[in-house]
């Protein structure tokens, strides 16, 4: 559990460990990247028998006092993703992990997807005879509608072409059927969710992708999605993702944030970085670092 002010953070796992090769996660990577920075990545946040990206795929469940807001939601369970195995009708606890945080389904105020891929959006629904329907029967889906209306479009595009379904189908079976159920909030990607609780655009990795903001009295917490896949990139932010979608804007929008929140006590919540997935970031050598 984290705090922000006196608002409460808690991290629900769905999977963590070491995931893809970092050469494969980032195409651009250099020898010297792990010559520069190996010391303080390996072994936590690069797994040394082969390189790969140690990573952690969660939520996190912001606890206002008045609202509770889910923060991407992992990828689901029984989602057909045979072009992922790993993803593949997943059976995961996720829902039992969310109770022993003390939080409920029936609770969750929001939930807002920092952008629209397969990882950050099953467990918006699950499957209940047959059909899939909304987790949080009571919470305000928060779609940004840029973000929205770009995956809307591929895929309608892909179906009426008969083509294969973009991003796994996640867009048929964990966004469509919350927009059916009259779930869906469609919201500009500056949005205040609640005081204190804000969104900022931060396209690149997506063309829609947010940070989501969270400040109580002096603190202040950013929610950074998928900005950051690897802290490695923290060592050279201008590494961007094989999933991002436009790698030349994403590397702006990773600089920039580095920039504005090293050697600050402002907290990143990173979606795939490795527990605590929570840190501070400090300069170091010619990029930066996770704090010690
Ligand atoms: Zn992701």
């Amino acid at each position: 559990m984290q705090r922000i002010g006196e608002f409460q953070v808690d991290r629900i796992v769905e999977t963590a460990g070491p995931w893809a090769l970092l050469t494969e996660l980032l195409p651009d990577l250099t020898p010297a990247l792990m010559a520069d920075h190996g010391d303080w990545l390996r072994p936590h946040y690069v797994d040394p028998a082969e390189d790969r990206a140690v990573m952690s795929f969660h939520s996190f469940v912001l606890r206002t006092g008045h609202h509770t807001i889910l923060i991407d939601s992992c990828g689901g369970n029984d989602k057909e993703r045979p072009l992922r195995p790993i993803w593949h009708r997943q059976q995961h606890p996720y829902l039992a992990r969310m109770a022993a945080a003390n939080v409920h389904p029936e609770q969750v105020d929001y939930v807002f997807c920092t952008h629209l891929h397969a990882d950050h959006v099953g467990w918006n629904t699950q499957l209940r005879d047959g059909q899939w329907v909304p987790t949080f029967p009571n919470a305000k889906y928060l779609f940004h509608r840029r973000e929205y209306e770009f995956w809307e479009q591929a895929h309608r595009a892909a179906v009426a072409a008969g083509a294969p379904i973009p991003n796994h189908g996640s867009f048929g079976d964990s966004v469509l059927p919350i927009v059916d159920a009259g779930r869906a909030v469609f919201v500009a990607g500056d949005h205040e969710i609640t005081p204190g609780i804000h969104l900022e655009p931060a396209y690149g990795h997506t063309p829609g992708a947010c940070f989501l903001h969270a400040k109580s009295r002096t603190a202040h917490g950013v929610f950074i999605g998928d900005a950051l896949h690897s802290p490695a990139q923290l060592g050279d932010p201008s590494l961007s993702s094989s999933f991002c979608w436009d790698r030349a804007m994403s590397a702006r929008t990773r600089q920039a944030l580095c920039e504005r929140y090293a050697d600050t006590d402002t907290l990143m919540f990173a979606a795939h970085f490795p527990a605590p997935s929570v840190h501070l970031w400090v300069r170091h050598r010619n990029g930066f670092k996770i704090a010690e």
